[in-house]
């Protein structure tokens, strides 16, 4: 498996379990159309064809009670990559996320080293 997605599938039962998802409750998912039905029965996409949700205002439709996706294995291409994007051998960490910030989750950062990532 490659370091990325070890890093990805490590992380979450902090995700749920100290973060509480924070992702799905904060900032912004800019999604096409068919992968915004997966969030909402009635997508209502803007002049560029994308929908927007801003989940700061109102959390994630399909976030369930105990923080878990409860379309997990449908959801966005955006909800799988984060909190990673990946260019090359270089990883961004999104800045909403607590990885990179808390020492706690240093053992993930050193996975993505020792798999040949640089974070940047
Ligand atoms: S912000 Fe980071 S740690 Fe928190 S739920 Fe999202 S991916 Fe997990
Ligand atoms: S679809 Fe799932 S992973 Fe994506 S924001 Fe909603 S609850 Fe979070």
């Amino acid at each position: 498996m490659d370091a990325v997605e070890k890093a990805r599938e490590i992380i979450g039962k902090y995700c749920y379990e100290e973060c509480k998802a924070s992702c799905c409750r904060r900032g912004m998912l800019v999604l096409d159309v068919s992968e915004a039905e997966v969030i909402s029965m009635d997508p209502k996409p803007g002049k560029d064809g994308k929908v927007v949700f801003d989940l700061g205002k109102q959390k994630c439709p399909r976030l369930g009670e105990d923080k878990r996706c409860i379309v997990y294995d449908k959801r966005p291409k955006a909800c799988r990559d984060f909190p990673f994007l990946v260019s090359g051998n270089k990883v961004i960490i999104a800045p909403l996320c607590p990885l990179g910030k808390d020492p706690k989750l240093d053992f993930i950062i050193d996975i993505l080293r020792k798999g040949g990532y640089t974070i940047i």
